[in-house]
């Protein structure tokens, strides 16, 4: 049971939602998007959160939005992890998602809450970092757009009462070769002990870890040391590694020396893959 009383609002349009928000806010209500609710609703029953409005965004047509307009994929933020999947329109992104908590609570769990969850490990965010998606808000300014790497670093940076509107993906990271590794400590359904996503862009390998470190990460230099054609595979796999010693998780999943080991042993299993395919940024 949620031992407070709230208010629940379905905007139909961006600016009614918008507008909600303020006008709540004013009034002292406290109020919060709501995606799926799977996050707030548990977070309410444990005296964890405390709000006195949700905004439902699931009628707003952008929020709902998947499909091509020319060369890019618009994926709302109301969709849920389900939708992502079962429409294959981005197959990094609908594995990713598929592995996320299980089928039940994958038709809840909406793109928007995933990436702005209180969660470390938004796995959600892992395809859109590599394909340099880029995000719309909405806000009392109108609708904005943000490059990913200028507003989720580490986690969703929104300014207050700014909504997640949408992501949108060029077709080429869509097109391209990828990979997708989820290791958990013990059962198939679980957090990452380390999630792996990598695709090939422009001759190179991009990659991106949840559960790494206590966030979502993309590491540029990382990847550099990946591509960098004069070392062997086993050497490119042990310097990345060490690279990223400094942000390695330590916690009940797995200590920071077993995380850098299957780092390694991931990476080196994606390079073999890679090389065994003949593709051009590994010889
Ligand atoms: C059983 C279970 C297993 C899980 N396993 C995993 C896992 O393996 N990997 C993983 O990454 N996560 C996992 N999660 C976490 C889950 O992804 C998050 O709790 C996520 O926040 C739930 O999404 P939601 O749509 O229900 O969010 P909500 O509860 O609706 O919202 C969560 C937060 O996001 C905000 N928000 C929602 N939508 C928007 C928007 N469009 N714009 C701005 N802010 C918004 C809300 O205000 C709130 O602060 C799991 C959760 C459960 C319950």
């Amino acid at each position: 049971m949620i031992p407070f009383d709230f208010e629940y609002y379905r905007p139909e349009s961006v600016e009614e939602a918008v507008r909600l928000y303020q006008e709540l806010e004013t009034a002292g209500k406290a109020p919060v998007w709501y995606g799926g609710g799977s996050e707030l609703i548990s977070m309410a029953r444990v005296g964890n959160r405390r709000f006195g409005a949700v905004i439902d965004i699931k009628s707003i047509p952008e929020c709902r939005t998947l499909g091509f307009d020319g060369e890019r994929l618009n994926l709302g933020a109301a969709l849920t992890l389900d939708e992502l999947s079962a429409s294959h329109k981005f197959p990094l992104l609908g594995q990713t998602a598929a592995r996320i908590a299980d089928h039940t609570i994958q038709r809840r769990i909406t793109l928007g809450g995933n990436l702005a969850s209180t969660i470390i490990y938004r796995e959600a965010v892992l395809p859109l970092l590599l394909s340099d998606a880029e995000l719309t808000t909405a806000g009392p300014g109108g609708l904005k757009k943000y490059a990913i790497r200028d507003i989720f670093r580490e986690r969703l940076q929104l300014p207050k009462g700014e909504l997640l509107v949408s992501a949108a993906v060029a077709r080429e990271f869509i097109e391209a070769p990828y990979f997708h590794i989820k290791k958990t400590k013990n059962e198939k359904i679980d957090y990452p002990l380390i999630t792996t996503d990598a695709l090939i862009a422009g001759g190179n390998l991009r990659i991106a870890f949840s559960g790494l470190a206590a966030y979502p990460l993309r590491d540029v230099a990382a990847e550099s040391i990946l591509n960098d054609q004069r070392l062997s595979l086993e050497e490119r796999a042990e310097h990345a590694a060490q690279f990223l010693s400094g942000v390695y998780l330590d916690d009940m999943n797995g200590s920071s020396s077993y995380r850098r080991f299957v780092l390694k042993n991931t990476v080196v299993n994606i390079l073999e893959s890679i090389k065994d395919a003949e593709m051009p940024c590994i010889r």
